[in-house]
């Protein structure tokens, strides 16, 4: 297969280039890589009709089956790994590396839905009725996920939903489309035609879906702005929805962290991916006994991480994915810099091609500045004192946000009882971004509405459908 052209959607089993095609940059060079074909309103329809006449035959098939077909999915992108990899580094700007764990990533979530199984709750069994509990496909899914991890966050939603016997219509975001119809090509011979399918376009394209009565439910992932236009635009015709928002994380770090021990992983809590992801520590409240040690460790090791193309041996960190949020993460810092807040490291933008942005960390801004208070989605990160577990708790749930969070200390059962007071989906205790297929992952307040992963993830992709049956006389 070639990963260098050839970027067709799949509609009903069919790989189209479409009548009209939009250009993919290179973040790291804005040079054009490629282009995806622009879905038109009548490609929607398309790719919609194709799912729903696919969708009696696939939920008639046996669950075994369903997994298997995941389970192959999942190899098939393995086993592709080398190319996807560089295209996703050339599209999303991520180091080869982290776009190759994105792949692997991507198809052992694949394999891990496969592990899931539907309940059937049995309500009553007397000698008047039976009465069970079982829950099946909700029809046709629309997918939208976002450009940080396209793959990955493609398949938290394809896994369940093919294996609960929906069928789909999934649209890469316009930043990063061609990892996404490259695994179309990749998996056509997999599904029975148009169980899956895959479609690209422009800004309008997730709209149209949205609104679209064909289908039955959305599962959107993106910032919550966007989420809350999706869920109006589902109302109309009841579509379900689960939203996969944004965050603006907290991590407490406890006075008794061994601080050189930490400080990598802490560093990479919040510069992953470029902190291009929902649930990076986007704000990080270190206890005064060790603020100014952490600090100076934080910003030696920032010195010694490399920025620069994803394609380049050695590098850590790559360029922003797209030039709005560029612009938006410059905008942020622009901000910190004209109410004088005290910048430890980066803050000066480079002369480059490129979205770069260098590492940044801003030193004790106020509580209530726009770093604190907004999601960045990038690499800049605001640390902020702190010497009382009541008031850090307080400012860590002041937040209209809920996704994740994170507590850092060897005191575990202190760490876990602040852990318990943070309001959010997911808290994690001496790590960070631990995710997995079988687990639910989901963001509270505006963070989200539903889970994804996990037995109450899969659930989200089926009705419940209870059946009473009247017991006849011996
Ligand atoms: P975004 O909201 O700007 O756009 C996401 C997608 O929505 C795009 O593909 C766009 O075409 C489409 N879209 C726009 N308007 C629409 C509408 N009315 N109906 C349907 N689709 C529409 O998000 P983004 O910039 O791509 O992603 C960054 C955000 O995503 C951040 O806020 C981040 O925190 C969040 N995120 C959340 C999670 C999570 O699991 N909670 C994971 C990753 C990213």
């Amino acid at each position: 297969m070639n990963f260098d052209r050839d970027y067709a959607m799949l509609i009903g089993g069919r790989l189209e280039h479409g009548s009209a095609r939009f250009n993919v940059l290179n973040p790291a060079t804005e040079n054009v890589i490629g282009s995806a074909p622009n879905a038109t309103r009548n490609d929607l329809d398309r790719a919609i009709d194709a799912a729903r006449e696919a969708f009696p035959g696939w939920a008639a098939t046996p669950i075994a089956a369903r997994k298997a077909a995941l389970v192959a999915m999942g190899q098939a992108l393995m086993a592709h790994a080398d190319g996807l990899k560089r295209l996703l580094t050339a599209e999303q700007g991520k180091p080869h590396a982290d776009a190759e764990m994105e792949v692997m990533g991507a198809g052992y979530w694949l394999m891990g839905a496969a592990h899931l199984d539907l309940p059937v709750t049995v309500n009553e069994d007397s000698a008047e009725r039976y009465s069970e509990t079982r829950h099946v496909p909700l029809g046709v899914v629309g997918a939208i996920p976002p450009w940080n991890f396209p793959l990955l966050l493609a398949m938290f939603k394809v896994g369940p939903a093919l294996l609960a016997g929906n069928t789909m219509v999934l649209k890469p975001s316009p930043f990063t489309p061609l990892s996404t119809l490259k695994f179309g090509e990749l998996v056509k011979d997999i599904l029975p035609p148009g169980v899956l399918n895959i479609i690209s376009g422009g800004d309008a394209l997730g709209p149209w879906m949205s609104s679209h009565k064909g289908f039955d439910k959305i599962s959107f992932t993106g910032s919550t702005a966007t989420g809350r236009r999706v869920m109006e635009s589902a109302a109309p015709t009841l579509k379900r929805v689960t939203l996969e928002l944004g965050g603006n994380d907290a991590a407490i770090v406890m006075p008794d962290v061994d601080v050189e021990n930490v400080v990598e992983e802490l560093f990479w809590a919040a510069f992953r991916n470029n902190g291009q992801i929902c649930v990076a520590t986007k704000r990080m409240y270190v206890h005064e006994d060790i603020y100014e040690p952490l600090k100076d460790a934080l910003v030696a090791y920032a010195k010694t991480v490399k920025v620069g193309d994803g394609s380049e041996q050695g590098t850590q960190i790559g360029p922003i994915n797209n030039e709005a949020q560029y612009a938006r993460v410059v905008d942020l810092i622009q901000d910190a810099k004209d109410k004088g807040y005290t910048f430890l490291l980066g803050g000066d933008a480079v002369d480059v091609p490129g979205y770069f942005v260098p590492i940044t960390i801003i030193d004790n801004p106020p509580e209530d500045s726009r770093i604190v208070q907004e999601e960045q989605f990038g690499p800049v990160l605001p640390l902020i004192r702190f010497d009382d577990y009541d008031d850090v708790v307080a400012r860590a749930n002041a937040t209209e946000y809920g996704l994740g969070g994170s507590v850092w200390g060897k005191d575990e059962d202190k760490a876990l009882a602040i852990a318990q007071r943070i309001a959010s989906g997911t808290v994690w205790v001496n790590e960070t971004q631990h995710l997995s297929p079988t687990a639910a992952f989901g963001g509270m307040k505006q963070s989200g509405v539903g889970v994804e992963g996990g037995l109450e993830g899969l659930l989200e992709y089926t009705n419940a459908q209870t059946i009473v049956r009247k017991k006849q006389p011996a």
